[in-house]
């Protein structure tokens, strides 16, 4: 029997060092990465929101012709809606309403199939392929934004036109305003005429309280059309 090889531990440990030191430096590396990948993606991000100077609406019903227009929405339903209100000294106020794409959507949970999602730029949609029209979403929204579409049998609402402003276009509710009482863009590019205006304007949503987070701001809101 010839001699057991020796064994250099000291060589060993340093070999198993360098080893850790390396798969360290990989992970570190690694998570770094995810990091700025992260990051990039962000910048990418856009959060579509609408803001509202309640003060220049004076219910010309444009922004709703257009939007019927625009989505084949049925006479009997409405995407977005201007109210009446009137207020204790007499005077009147429009007020357009619409879905709030809000940040934290109470219709999404509720629904049995998905069809309903916040998408990565904010858009709360409803894929109307999933859709089963079961109307739990409808239920679940705070803010009336939801109906049941008689053309296509199943749950619809405002999805900002979305088909327009991926093409660089603003939603058709927008661009009919004759006074500039809607205004659309991305919170997120501190640019943005929206940005600022929400930024630099002090703005209301509707009902805070619910925790919905909506994205339609609204400036100069009466406390009477606030519900
Ligand atoms: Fe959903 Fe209603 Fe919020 Fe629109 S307003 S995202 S339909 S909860
Ligand atoms: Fe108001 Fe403009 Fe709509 Fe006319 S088009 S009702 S002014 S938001």
């Amino acid at each position: 029997m010839g001699d057991k090889p020796k064994v250099d531990t000291s060589r060993r440990k340093l070999l198993q060092t360098a080893a850790g030191a390396l798969a360290t430096g990989f992970v570190v590396a690694t998570a770094l990465q995810v990091e700025v990948a992260e990051a990039e993606e962000r910048k990418q991000r856009r959060r579509y929101a609408m803001y509202v100077d309640v003060e220049k609406c004076y219910g010309c019903m444009a922004c709703v012709a257009a939007c019927a227009a625009e989505n084949n929405v049925p006479i009997s339903v409405f995407r977005t809606w201007v109210e009446r209100h009137v207020l204790p000294g007499g005077s009147v106020v429009f007020v357009p309403k619409l879905c709030n794409h809000c940040e934290n959507p109470p219709c999404v949970k509720p629904c049995p199939t998905g069809a309903t999602f916040k998408n990565e730029d904010g858009l709360v949609l409803v894929d109307s392929e999933k859709c089963i029209g079961c109307g739990a979403c409808i239920n679940a929204c705070p803010y009336g934004a939801r109906f049941f579409n008689p053309l296509t049998g199943v749950v619809d609402k405002c999805t900002l036109c979305d088909h327009r402003i991926y093409s660089g276009r603003v939603p058709a509710c927008v661009e009919a305003c004759p006074t500039g009482a809607r205004v659309f863009g991305d919170l997120e590019d501190p640019n943005s005429e929206i940005a600022k205006l929400v930024g630099e304007t002090p703005t209301q949503v509707l009902k805070p309280e619910t925790g919905a987070r909506p994205k339609v701001y609204y400036k100069d809101l009466p406390e009477v059309a606030s519900r």
